[in-house]
């Protein structure tokens, strides 16, 4: 039985030593000290050793199965310990290495060159103005010299809520809306989203405008062209060609179309300027007497010019950009070349 318990030891150790993963492992254990193991064999073959001989040989046999788990404990650690180094080495990480960039948002373009806008006009001493979008028929409209039954009122593709109440069609309303609060001088500009009913490459039912009026005693159609020409050479760089062109609004008398010399081909022709060589970015106009008299402004004491600029006309020509719904779909693409 001595000599069996040795080779046992001998065996244990030889098998522990080959092994090299946990599983293997635990079925060695289990095989030398198990419930049903090598050891426990033995232990049933006690009652064979003469009664004498029992304590010694069970003592034996108690040092034998220490030994081997204590073997097995061992190289239980040795295991995890090749493990871990083994992890660390596989999936290793470079902490040297750059992070991954966090995208950064950026103001719509719409956004950025409506701040532009509204920055130079206030540089100039305009002051911002507001007033609501959903509007009254009387200040979109009858205030502005369009009565109910005006043929100008076709231009604008209104959308009505009723009869009284529309989406306003330009920013002008805001004009009556400030005259009818304050006594002149007055020198405002009024930001904001107008309402159309058109849709297409070049029209939104949605788009933006900056209005501008300026009413004071001895205010000239030559005060207009300058605050214009000024912001123009501001907005587009000073080689910029400039022009006014005779017009009609029923707001305003003597009007004009602004014109800016075709950045695409800067005048010589081509298919965005229809070979006129010229763009056009807004309208503007001495105020008309009868919309002064709307607002109890004496016509015969006081001036003042209104003009107004698209917004979103603008940008497309800033950026050479040829469709305006790029504006309102949210590309991702599109929208990062503004950031
Ligand atoms: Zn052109």
């Amino acid at each position: 039985m001595k000599e069996k318990l040795e080779e046992i030891k001998v065996e244990a150790e030889r098998e522990l030593k080959a092994v090299s993963d946990e599983t293997a492992l635990q079925n060695i254990k289990a095989k030398f000290v198990g419930r049903k193991g090598v050891i426990t064999e033995i232990l049933k073959g006690m009652r064979e050793v003469p009664e004498s001989e029992r304590p010694q040989m069970g003592q034996l046999v108690n040092e034998v199965k220490q030994f081997i788990e204590g073997l097995f404990d061992k190289r239980f650690e040795e295991i995890k310990e090749e493990k871990k180094k083994h992890i660390l080495l596989t999936e290793r990480v470079d902490i040297t290495l750059p992070g991954r960039g966090v995208p950064l948002g950026a103001k719509h373009p719409i956004t950025q060159v409506m701040e532009e806008i509204v920055a130079i006009l206030e540089r100039m001493g305009f002051e911002v103005a507001e007033g609501p979008e959903v509007e009254l028929d009387y200040y979109n409209f009858e205030a502005l010299n369009m009565p109910k039954d005006h043929p100008a009122r076709d231009m604008q593709d209104t959308f009505y809520i009723s009869d009284e109440i529309v989406l306003r069609t330009h920013t002008s309303p805001v004009q009556i809306r400030v005259m009818e609060k304050q006594k002149p001088p007055i020198k405002i500009i009024a930001p904001g989203k107008v309402y159309r009913c058109d849709s297409d490459v070049s029209h939104s039912p949605m788009f933006h405008q900056v209005e501008g009026l300026l009413v004071d005693e001895n205010v000239t159609f030559g005060d207009l062209k300058g605050v214009l020409s000024e912001f123009v050479r501001l907005m587009f760089g000073p080689q910029i060609g400039f022009r006014l062109r005779p017009s009609f609004f029923p707001f305003t008398e003597p009007s004009a179309e602004v014109d800016i010399k075709c950045v695409i081909c800067e005048g010589k022709g081509c298919r965005v300027c229809k070979n006129s060589g010229w763009l056009e970015i807004g309208g503007c106009g001495m105020v008309d007497p009868e919309v002064f008299k709307s607002v109890n402004y004496d016509p015969e004491r006081y001036t003042g010019f209104a003009f107004g600029v698209g917004v979103e006309r603008i940008t497309m020509l800033k950026f050479g950009i040829n469709d305006i719904r790029l504006f309102f779909e949210n590309g991702i693409r599109f929208l990062k070349q503004f950031s």
